[in-house]
């Protein structure tokens, strides 16, 4: 099925767990700009080696070099059908970047879901990954920089993908699976239907 999704949400939603599962409902590519860098930083490739110290600080990796990875996913084959964002857009200047790119090609995003996270249970999520899987990004200080971003940067983009009547705020308060439901019921209400993956 045709879909362009975006999924935004603070650090510790949940968002990289939801966006997997929404994108394997409807059978598109997850696009997660986080994922990518950090493949980079795995493998030791030139864009690995430029965006590294970016990343562990957790601070963004800059706009043009970002939007140039993600249009280079976007054009790749499994995307011309539909594809789901995750990290990207995170600033106004990449919702720019992003526009002109989708209008180029006469798209344009189907729905946007924001996940809506308190403040302290993203903090007491993100301390708990932190433990668990040890991201080199995930010390106390990142994780401040990377919340502050997304209250002063990310934040606003939902001011200018909601005048064009795309958003849905999701409760991410829950159960994974509730949480998954919330998100199927207001795509089904948008005529995107995903079903669960068996
Ligand atoms: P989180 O949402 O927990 O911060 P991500 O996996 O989305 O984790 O991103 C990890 C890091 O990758 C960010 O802190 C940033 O350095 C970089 N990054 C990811 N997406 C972007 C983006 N759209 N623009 C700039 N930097 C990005």
């Amino acid at each position: 099925m045709s879909a362009r999704l975006l999924i935004v949400g603070p650090q510790g939603s949940g968002k990289g767990t939801q966006g997997v599962r929404i994108a394997e409902a409807l059978g598109i590519p997850v696009v997660s700009t986080g994922d990518v860098f950090r493949a980079n930083v795995a493998q030791g490739t030139e864009l690995g080696q430029q965006v590294k110290a970016i990343i562990d600080g957790g601070s963004l990796v800059p706009d043009e070099l970002t939007s140039a990875v993600v249009r280079d996913r976007l054009s790749q084959a499994d995307a011309a059908e539909g594809f789901l964002l995750d990290g990207y857009p995170r600033n106004l200047a990449q919702v720019m970047h992003l526009d002109e790119f989708l209008e180029g090609r006469g798209e344009s995003l189907d729905a946007v879901i924001a996940l809506v996270v308190p403040r302290e249970e993203s903090l007491s999520r993100l301390t708990a990954r932190a433990s668990e899987q040890g991201r080199a990004d995930d010390t106390e200080e990142a994780i401040a920089t990377r919340l502050g971003i997304y209250e002063r940067e990310t934040a606003p983009i939902l001011d200018v993908y909601g005048t064009r009547d795309v958003v849905d705020e999701i409760d991410g308060v829950g159960s994974l699976d509730e949480v998954t439901a919330r998100i199927f019921a207001a795509l089904e209400a948008r005529g995107l239907h995903a079903s669960p993956a068996a």
